[in-house]
């Protein structure tokens, strides 16, 4: 079989970490077999695009690494078919099922229909389209179903839902399904204002578009037996389906806004690396199979499989991520880190910094955080001059001690940086002079010279800041 997947979001907001998931697993289940993976903009709903979001959804898209093989040419790739610009082609396809008895015209007001809910609720049924009691086909007749057409009567088409049999699926995640024919709900088709909903267009163009596979979220999983009516009523063969699990906060309630950054851009914009992000959302409900944590998208097109996508909510481990991002900090190219600190260094006024002197400092220090723009804060004393990071108490403590100031002293006069042990002799030999032992003289010495309290390890902090720039900041100390 020809693998052929989708992705297709609404653009009703930006992509959503979820989504990204969703996207992902299409693009690496259809590279795995060779496939396409084509992407469609799904904006059926007028009331709810969000202007810029399908823009914003392709760049988090391409900023992840998700690719497309099919499509019309936007810019050198591959752009989404979109549904606005085919609603002609659902209303035929609505005409055809009108035609073959599986659809059919309904006239109520939203009013009628509200009074139906009222009714439904208080009876305690769960509310449904009552098609035996409301004005439709069926109840008006040929017709006057007719003359309310020929008047230009405000109606809608719906799905004629088989009452009396069941409708049965097999899910590659969730396995088989099974629901009533009267537990689904004779679902509008074509809206009054003559625009196909989700479903039509979503089934339409799955066939058409030749999909072989329909992997999407699980909350789509409840309006997957329509699909297969659908199908069905097309007399067309349906796609095999597999719905994802949600991505649940560490409380397992499910990921929204109020919980953090939902937002692909969101994660951009902390400075989480694409790739460690990608590698941490497909393990996020997919088990490699393996022991390993970290793939490369080769790697996971490589291990990918539906069949070792779980059931089960899966949860998104913020610390995880944050961890995952650090290694992947601590394995890349420093050169090429240091590229993409440079401007952000230069934003902080690091103006003349060379690029392998970053790359040195970034070598240094990426072990001791998350994000590489956090280097750039956090290495201010290797990058620039201005030590103002002291608290001016600890600043106060720092001059007025004499001990300190002794060994200060002689250490101004006799730094050796030539060698890690050269510099472990003359720091002995300082300490001694003000009357300090060896380890009470290094804290108090990489306060003087870098203003922190913790760091990379000295010697090599002081070897990169270099012996000048360290004579400086012991001169200013003395002053
Ligand atoms: N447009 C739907 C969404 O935004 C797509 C669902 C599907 O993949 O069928 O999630």
């Amino acid at each position: 079989m020809d693998v052929r997947v989708r992705f297709a979001p609404s653009p009703t907001g930006f992509l959503h970490i979820g989504s990204l998931r969703t996207a992902l697993y299409n693009f690496l289940f259809a590279r795995h077999h060779g496939g396409v993976m084509i992407l469609r903009v799904e904006d059926t709903d007028r009331t709810r695009l969000v202007e810029g979001a399908m823009d914003e959804q392709i760049a988090s898209l391409a900023w992840a690494g998700v690719t497309f093989d099919e499509g019309p040419h936007v810019g050198g790739a591959y752009g989404p078919y979109v549904q606005s610009e085919r609603f002609d082609l659902y209303r035929e396809h609505a005409q055809v099922l009108l035609a073959n008895g599986t659809a059919y015209y309904a006239f109520d007001t939203a009013e009628e229909l509200d009074a139906m809910r009222t009714r439904q609720q208080a009876a305690g049924i769960a509310p449904r389209y009552d098609r035996s009691a409301m004005r439709n086909q069926f109840t008006l007749g040929e017709a006057e179903t007719q003359r309310l057409l020929d008047d230009g009567a405000p109606h809608v088409v719906r799905l004629l839902v088989p009452l009396t049999r069941e409708v049965r699926f097999t899910d590659m995640v969730r396995g088989d399904v099974v629901v009533a024919g009267r537990e689904i709900d004779d679902q509008i088709l074509l809206k009054s204002d003559g625009f196909p909903t989700y479903h039509l267009a979503n089934v339409v163009d799955d066939h058409l578009m030749r999909i072989s596979h329909v992997i999407r979220a699980e909350e789509w999983l409840p309006s997957t037996p329509k699909h297969v009516l659908l199908y069905e009523a097309f007399g067309w063969a349906p796609p095999i389906f597999a719905h994802v699990p949600l991505l649940l906060n560490p409380d397992r309630s499910k990921m929204s806004k109020r919980h953090g950054d939902v937002m692909v851009r969101d994660f951009r914009a902390r400075g989480y690396f694409p790739d460690a992000l990608v590698n941490f959302v497909a393990l996020c409900g997919w088990n490699p199979g393996s022991t390993g944590e970290f793939f490369s998208m080769e790697e996971l097109i490589q291990h990918f499989a539906l069949e070792r996508v779980q059931k089960a909510g899966a949860i998104f481990d913020y610390k995880k991520l944050d961890w995952m991002n650090a290694q992947y900090l601590t394995s890349k190219d420093p050169a090429q880190l240091a590229d993409v600190l440079l401007p952000l260094l230069q934003e902080r006024g690091h103006a003349y910094i060379e690029r392998d002197y970053v790359a040195a400092a970034i070598k240094l220090l990426r072990e001791r955080v998350t994000f590489l723009a956090d280097i750039a804060e956090f290495g201010d004393y290797i990058f620039g001059d201005t030590l103002a990071t002291l608290a001016s108490d600890v600043a106060q403590g720092l001059r007025e001690n004499s001990a300190l100031r002794k060994a200060c002293e002689h250490i101004r006069a006799h730094l050796d940086l030539s060698s890690a042990e050269s510099f472990k002799t003359c720091a002995s030999e300082a300490a001694a002079a003000g009357g300090l032992k060896p380890g009470q003289f290094m804290k108090p010495l990489r306060m003087v010279l870098t203003h922190r309290e913790v760091g990379a390890d000295l010697y090599e902090t002081l070897t990169l800041i270099g012996t000048e720039r360290c004579l400086a900041r012991l001169d200013a100390y003395l002053a």
